[in-house]
């Protein structure tokens, strides 16, 4: 049965020195008992109290960093099959996927690599890694182009190739930047061993049985960071591996699943591999391959990472206060709306859009959208009115007149009553701001 809280609280040291990054030991064995956290992480832990607690608090997937210092990436170390059970932790790494052989697709990829950014509700949104395939055939080309990605993009790196000696060069001229390597599904464990000794984060290929034996393997030879890989298999083999791994690690504590797991989302199709890398980002993958380098392909894995990723305990909002929109001056409109963050972002891209440079103030809902909360008694003339008050919109504007959403109308008399400001009712939707802007809005 699993240890609560308090049952591993009894054995730490009870010194709230704070070395495990928590404030108190109570705090480090909550987040132990949920499974954020390792005993390794309490330095001052006596072995014997270690030994005790070992086997029944170990979180049931492994925790796995990745990449160089300035670019870590954390996997692993979910605690949940369902996103509304808790929320899932570490959100899914998305790797493009580049050849060794051919060097100045090589640097284009790495110039192209860095445009891929896409802003997306107060977000930038790009993918985290490279994963470079060894077609050359050469550990020297293999090496010398793993060192040139790093040295170039700083990103961390999945290194794949079936030669071990390949990955091991690579891995050797990445040290410190704990690349991923990915060998073929019949690379024995001392093989993976010697890897892990050369700096990488190895991945266990193979059919599940075969990766159970082989995580089991690598433990004893103590190795405690890996990744696991069905390998290049089709769609369904992918998803079933990806469930039925964390499955196994998650709600029977089979430890030898308990890792973070590498998928490949590559196709000659790249629509077909964009859709296969949104399915797994969905899905428990902890880090997705794919060809998908186009814009218009990688922007949808990278919206399905961040809309899945986001605690569903908590509305995605912007901090309640005011926003300016391009070059204002006291005569520039005053929009409100609410702090939920689409609502919030829908705004701004219209006000940008329209090129009419205005103040947004965005009013705590707790999140919440303009009918939710004016249906909820959260938006509302008294907390538009403080909301006015507490902005120092005031002293920012010199015409006092506010433009509510055409949605809650309704508040209009009350809010000009509690604030003593004019309000004047905007659009019912955000794609009409721009045209009021233009027609309507007189200063
Ligand atoms: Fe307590 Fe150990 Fe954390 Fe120190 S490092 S606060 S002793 S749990």
């Amino acid at each position: 049965m699993a240890l609560t809280g308090l049952d591993i609280y009894k054995n730490l040291p009870k010194e709230n020195c704070k070395e495990c990054g928590l404030p108190t030991c109570l705090a480090f064995a909550m987040k132990v008992a949920s499974g954020q956290a390792g005993l390794d992480e309490c330095p001052r832990l006596t072995d014997e109290a270690r030994a005790g607690l070992n086997e029944a608090s170990a979180p049931p997937q492994r925790l796995v960093k990745i990449g160089p210092e300035a670019a870590r990436i954390e996997l692993g170390q979910e605690t949940v099959m369902f996103r509304h059970d808790e929320k899932f932790h570490h959100p899914t790494a998305v790797a493009l996927s580049v050849s060794d052989a051919d060097e100045a697709a090589l640097k284009a990829a790495c110039e192209q690599f860095g445009q891929l950014q896409f802003p997306r509700v107060g977000d930038v949104l790009q993918a985290d890694m490279i994963a470079l395939r060894n077609d050359s055939g050469s550990a020297d080309t293999f090496a010398a182009a793993a060192k040139t990605v790093s040295d170039t993009l700083g990103v961390p790196l999945v290194l794949i190739s079936d030669d071990v000696a390949a990955l091991k060069a690579a891995a050797t001229a990445l040290s410190g930047s704990a690349p991923v390597a990915v060998p073929a599904a019949s690379a024995s464990a001392d093989e993976l061993a010697e890897l892990a000794g050369a700096g990488a984060v190895v991945c266990v290929s193979g059919e599940m049985s075969a990766v159970a034996d082989g995580v089991e393997a690598l433990s004893g030879k103590d190795v405690k960071e890996m990744m696991i890989s069905p390998g290049k298999v089709d769609t369904l083999a992918s998803l079933t591996f990806l469930t039925q791994t964390r499955r196994a690690a998650l709600m029977r504590k089979f430890r030898q699943l308990g890792c973070p797991a590498l998928v490949f989302a590559e196709s000659d199709d790249h629509v077909a591999a964009s859709l296969d890398a949104c399915g797994f980002v969905c899905k428990y993958a902890g880090i997705v391959v794919t060809n998908a380098w186009e814009p218009e392909l990688l922007a949808p894995i990278l919206t399905a990472r961040q809309n899945i990723y986001t605690d569903p305990q908590k509305p995605v909002q912007v901090e309640p206060k005011i926003y300016e929109i391009g070059e204002v001056t006291g005569s520039s409109p005053l929009l409100v709306t609410t702090n939920f963050s689409l609502s919030y972002y829908s705004v701004e891209s219209e006000v940008e859009a329209a090129r009419v440079p205005c103040r947004i103030l965005a009013v705590d809902t707790e999140g919440t959208s303009v009918l939710t909360a004016w249906a909820a008694d959260k938006f509302n003339p008294e907390t538009i009115a403080d909301a006015l008050k507490a902005s120092g919109a005031d002293g920012l504007v010199d015409h006092h007149k506010v433009i509510i959403p055409g949605h809650v109308a309704v508040l209009t008399a009350q809010l000009a009553e509690d604030s003593g400001w004019e309000v004047l009712v905007g659009p019912k939707e955000a794609s009409g701001i721009g045209p009021y802007l233009k027609n309507e809005w007189k200063g």
